[in-house]
């Protein structure tokens, strides 16, 4: 099914947040040009979730000072989202959903961790797991940043058999080459992602 104007999530729809976290805002340690401008269609988005009591799942970049995708260790990032720093806090103005689904990636030092698919949560469980556990069947997607989280997490999601529908206006890409977040919708559309925008949400019903 191709999502048209006014889709309707339903049961087996989960709805994955990515990384909408204040390093990878404007002005942030890995600020994302417009990131903050995710937000509204976001929020959109969890509502139109939450209003159905569907689940929406958060992700987050969760680094301890010394991962190895840090400059000073090596890799090619700045320091970005350090535990418990306020960098690696959500967004203010993000809707958080209680009791909140957190999934913790790139926890372990040695580790580079764009995908969220196996990040995991205070216990210890991955998402892969999670998804299983509620019969999810299709995941709509949105967060940052197209062309590393976001596009990782959907290749993820696509091999293990998931319908994705990716939110593209609450995307935002790093675009390190100016052309890397387009790129990387191409990549998932070519493996069988959707796009649609979140002002397709039926605001209920
Ligand atoms: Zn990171």
């Amino acid at each position: 099914m191709n999502p048209t104007a006014q889709t309707t999530p339903t049961e087996g729809d989960a709805l994955l947040v990515v990384d909408v976290q204040n390093d990878f805002m404007p002005g942030g340690a890995l600020g994302v040009k417009g990131g903050d401008r995710i937000i509204p269609a976001m929020n959109r988005s969890i509502e139109s979730f939450l209003v159905r009591n569907l689940p929406v799942i958060y992700s987050r970049d969760w680094h301890p000072p010394d991962h190895s995708s840090f400059l000073d260790n090596g890799g090619i990032w700045p320091a970005h989202c350090v535990q418990h720093t306020e960098g690696a806090g959500f967004h203010s103005d993000l809707l958080i959903a209680t009791p909140t689904r957190l999934f913790s990636k790139g926890t372990r030092a040695a580790e580079e961790q764009y995908s969220a698919f196996h990040a995991e949560d205070e216990t210890g469980s991955p998402l892969s797991s999670t998804l299983a556990h509620l019969g999810i069947e299709r995941v709509y997607i949105g967060g940052l940043a197209t062309d590393y989280c976001v596009l990782n997490t959907v290749l993820d999601l696509l091999q293990a058999g998931y319908r994705v529908i990716v939110l593209n206006d609450a995307c935002r890409a790093v675009d390190v080459s100016p052309n890397d977040g387009h790129a990387a919708l191409e990549r998932m559309i070519a493996r069988g992602a959707v796009m649609m925008s979140s002002l397709d949400f039926r605001s209920r019903g």
